[in-house]
């Protein structure tokens, strides 16, 4: 059962120059213990995404069409306060660097009360014990010790293990996890990796995973949704994608990806279009080895190319042929 859905989603920012959008139609939605990943590069619009889902996008964008429904009701349509109750209590949001989210003037638990202060209304002795319950939840040893911690006393992977115990004590329905492994080492991003599994099955919690990294994605989602210049261009399946993955963009990422074989790693030739540049058509054709006359002129709809596979590329028309 989808708890979020976000329904033809258009922003973008304003410049000096004038407006510029940055996402286009984008929809997806979030379900009760499964895994989401948005995948793309740099810059295609999943971090502002995930920022719209929060109400933390900068002064700058506006929002210029589409909703976001939590459990039926449109964000966009909170006020400010409605939103700071749902932010950190029932959306929280997993950094890349854990760093931006503790201070580091305070201890790690008096960060932790202070958050069930603010969303539980707990304070004294309960707030303490349910501080250690949810550090116990995440595996951090001896946890009456470590939160009375400062946040340089913690390694990478504990920071990042504290900040989702401040979601799990609020109770959060959905995890926004925004690279969350980048900074940290190969063994502890599975240890984190595994933790976020744990909590999706045990606790039904939904997670948005952010990232660029389709191996990440292999291991561990549910369902993908992969990005270029502000479009989901497929969304799948994860297992469906990974067997029989069909725009060309996503086709070249996997191709890009490192195998046990010894062959030489493809690249995707140029670059992503900024947000200044004016591409018609299907916005990967400048890259796309498969561009045909029409990709330049017009936008490439959705096409079903399975169960619950969708692809926004016109090789999927029936009509073309290569
Ligand atoms: Fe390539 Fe055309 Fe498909 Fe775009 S629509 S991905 S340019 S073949």
């Amino acid at each position: 059962m989808a708890i979020l859905k976000v329904k033809d989603l258009n922003a973008g920012f304003n410049f000096e120059d004038g407006f510029r959008q940055a996402l286009y139609n984008v929809n997806f939605s979030l379900e009760k213990g499964k895994m989401h990943a948005l995948v793309g590069e740099s810059g295609c619009g999943k971090t502002m995404s995930a920022m719209s889902i929060l109400g933390l996008l900068p002064k700058t964008a506006v929002i210029t069409g589409g909703e976001i429904l939590y459990n039926g009701e449109n964000l966009f349509k909170k006020t400010q306060k409605e939103m700071q109750k749902i932010r950190g209590a029932k959306i929280a949001l997993i950094p890349q660097d854990p760093m931006t989210s503790l201070n580091p003037l305070y201890t790690v638990g008096d960060q932790l009360l202070e958050v069930l202060k603010i969303h539980q209304n707990l304070e004294g002795k309960k707030a303490f014990q349910k501080a250690v319950e949810a550090f116990e939840m995440v595996q951090i040893p001896c946890p009456e010790i470590r939160l009375k911690s400062y946040p340089h006393e913690f390694s990478g992977g504990m920071k990042q293990r504290a900040i989702i115990a401040m979601a799990l004590c609020c109770n959060a329905e959905i995890l926004i996890a925004d690279e969350p492994t980048t900074a940290l080492d190969v063994t502890i991003q599975a240890q984190i990796m595994r933790l976020l599994n744990d909590i999706k099955t045990q606790i039904q919690t939904a997670i948005l995973l952010i990232t660029h990294d389709l191996a990440l994605v292999g291991e561990n989602a549910d369902e993908i949704s992969v990005m270029y210049a502000g479009r989901i261009v497929e969304n799948s399946q994860s297992n469906n994608f990974f067997q029989t993955p069909n725009h060309p963009y996503s086709n070249a990422l996997l191709n890009a990806l490192p195998s046990n074989k010894e062959e030489k790693l493809e690249t995707i030739k140029g670059h992503p279009p900024s947000i200044h540049q004016n591409i018609t058509g299907c916005k990967f054709h400048p890259r796309c080895k498969y561009c045909m006359d029409i990709c330049k002129k017009e936008i490439p709809p959705m096409y079903k190319v399975g169960e619950n596979h969708n692809s926004a590329c016109f090789l999927n028309n029936g009509i073309i042929n290569l």
